[in-house]
């Protein structure tokens, strides 16, 4: 059965949308792909407002036929030059989640650092070593392969370090291989974009911790710094109440039931997870499910939405 007729929505997850070089975490749709999925959407389903996904979830209503909801992770200022203009030219509204710790600066997320320096630099390092976590990693007699290697072992381990840790670690990394440049095409939102796009009426805006940590591996007052200081920063910004949140990462390794009692008192109301499943009235409220796009065209992009749905 179609359970899409049957109440249920799909909240899709978006990071980017840009024109790339490379996109080794495959986060990336490029702006004409997200205007053809757009279009798909407005033929086939129904793109519900935010206020009406939150009232759905918290009345345990069921939700239109058809349903479908648009959200972003990460705060790239791409979401405000290419996706914002191709929401608003559909008419359509998405929730931007956003990590405060690189807004308005030009460094880049740290896994995008992390693969600048490693992945798109011949360089070779000025030490043959690197130590992270009682593990040593070879650098010598670095190719592609041995690169992309370093690099899938290397994020997982900075994914579980607090912030001041992995920054200090990711430094000496880019010291190392002598790539201390950020890429434009990486900056995260100015606070001018951020208060354009919450201005618009296709965009509202969520926290996403501070400095984009696996919350699940943190402690409770850790992760509760991490959360706070990015929903106060951007209440600050926003001069405006922020009810909404997404776990950065988002796998159900990525929280735990600190986590959402941390949610919970800091008045959200409603909190992202990532892990593919449709949202119905009896979805919890505090880590609902749901589905990453890739860069699809439209044809992809419709068999991707019917295999979630069925
Ligand atoms: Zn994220």
């Amino acid at each position: 059965m179609d359970v899409l007729l049957n109440g249920s929505c799909a909240v899709l997850l978006y990071h980017r949308v840009n024109n790339l070089k490379t996109d080794p975490q495959l986060l990336n749709v490029t702006p004409q792909h997200f205007d053809e999925q757009l279009s798909y959407l407005k033929k086939n389903h129904f793109v519900i407002q935010i206020d009406e996904l939150l009232h759905n979830l918290e009345h345990k209503k069921r939700f239109p036929k058809k349903c479908v909801a648009l959200t972003f992770d990460d705060g790239y200022a791409d979401n405000y030059l290419e996706a914002l203009p191709i929401l608003e030219s559909h008419n359509m509204q998405a929730l931007f989640y956003i990590a405060t710790g690189t807004l308005n600066t030009d460094n880049e997320f740290w896994w995008d650092a992390v693969e600048r320096i490693i992945l798109l630099n011949e360089n070779i390092p000025l030490q043959d070593q690197f130590s992270l976590d009682e593990k040593v990693f070879d650098l010598k007699n670095l190719d592609t392969q041995k690169r992309f290697q370093i690099y899938t072992q290397l994020l997982p381990l900075f994914r579980k370090m607090v912030a001041k840790q992995r920054e200090e670690k990711i430094a000496e990394l880019a010291a190392m291989f002598n790539s201390l440049s950020p890429r434009a095409s990486h900056r995260p939102m100015t606070f001018d974009e951020l208060k354009k796009l919450s201005a618009s009426k296709s965009a509202v805006i969520g926290a996403h911790t501070h400095m984009h940590p696996s919350l699940g591996a943190l402690d409770y007052n850790q992760q509760l710094e991490e959360i706070k200081t990015s929903k106060d920063i951007l209440e600050n910004i926003l001069s405006n109440n922020l009810i909404h949140f997404s776990f950065p990462f988002g796998t159900i390794a990525d929280y735990d039931a600190d986590t959402i009692v941390i949610c919970k008192n800091l008045d959200f109301k409603m909190v992202a997870a990532n892990f593919p499943y449709i949202v119905n009235r009896n979805s919890n409220i505090f880590h609902f499910p749901r589905f990453l796009v890739r860069d699809w065209n439209q044809q992809q992009f419709s068999a991707s939405l019917n295999f979630f749905i069925n």
